[in-house]
């Protein structure tokens, strides 16, 4: 029987290593789901990128096993364009126009079928290795005995495992930077995030717009649009709103009021 770990290289996935290794359970493969944005772009910024192919290297150094990295048949780009109706969704999710757009905050298709779907591809007699760890028991009800967590096992909670990466320099710049974890279209990423992707890494924004212009689902589900973000940070960067002070979208309408 396989023992796959399933790495997101976040802090506490990562650290399952170690305690893997203190507990001595059998590790054969470490497989991490790939997510990209289009055929061409990833679905992780670069310090990201960057990132994963380092611990990559040191992973295998110590561990000796190679990270596979499993990407799904299709984008997030492909799935955004895919007409409503195919594979249930339709029947599942009030289909509001012809094509997917936008993930809903709740039940966001992205995550089943961009990653979920990668991962339930492994063995099915396999023993699949999560990074849940000893402090968030209200995570505990999915382990089985194919779903195990070392960390839970050996006693690690959240802190442990962020000084354990530290002490192997395999902490994530999420932890350290600015660097957004998860993908960087993500729906649920704050106002700060949105902002610095809008100034870091403009080719990216132009892509939210564009996508944004053809979804027939708001890019927040109070019905704000990535549109109304880049208007807002437009606004902050005449100098007529600050981004220090507490907003309201009805600024926006002020303004556009003003200048009509
Ligand atoms: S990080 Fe966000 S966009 Fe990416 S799969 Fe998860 S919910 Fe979807």
């Amino acid at each position: 029987m396989e023992h796959i770990l399933s790495l997101s290289y976040g802090k506490d996935s990562l650290a399952c290593l170690g305690a893997i290794e203190k507990l001595g359970w059998p590790l054969g493969r470490i497989v991490h789901a790939e997510v990209w944005a289009t055929d061409t772009i990833p679905a992780d910024l670069p310090p990201m990128v960057e990132f994963k192919a380092k611990a990559d290297k040191i992973i295998k150094e110590r561990y000796g096993i190679e990270v596979e990295h499993v990407r799904g048949q299709k984008s997030y780009d492909d799935c955004f364009y895919m007409i409503c109706g195919e594979n249930g969704r339709a029947a599942k999710n009030k289909c509001v126009g012809g094509i997917y757009g936008w993930p809903f905050q709740r039940g966001p298709w992205c995550n089943s079928r961009l990653k979920q779907s990668v991962l339930a591809k492994l063995p099915k007699n396999s023993v699949q290795y999560v990074g849940i760890a000893a402090d968030e028991p209200g995570r505990f009800h999915v382990f089985s005995d194919k779903k195990k967590s070392p960390l839970v096992e050996a006693g690690w909670d959240e802190a442990k495992c962020r000084k354990w990466c530290e002490e192997n320099d395999l902490l994530s710049p999420i932890y350290t930077t600015a660097t957004r974890g998860g993908c960087w279209f993500c729906h649920n990423q704050g106002v700060e995030q949105l902002r610095l992707l809008r100034k870091n890494y403009p080719d990216l924004w132009a892509l939210m717009l564009k996508w944004d212009s053809d979804s027939p689902v708001s890019f927040h589900a109070d019905g704000h649009t990535v549109h109304d973000f880049d208007e807002r940070f437009a606004l902050e960067d005449q100098g007529i709103v600050s981004a220090d002070e507490p907003w309201k979208w009805s600024y926006l309408d002020e303004v556009q009021l003003k200048w009509r």
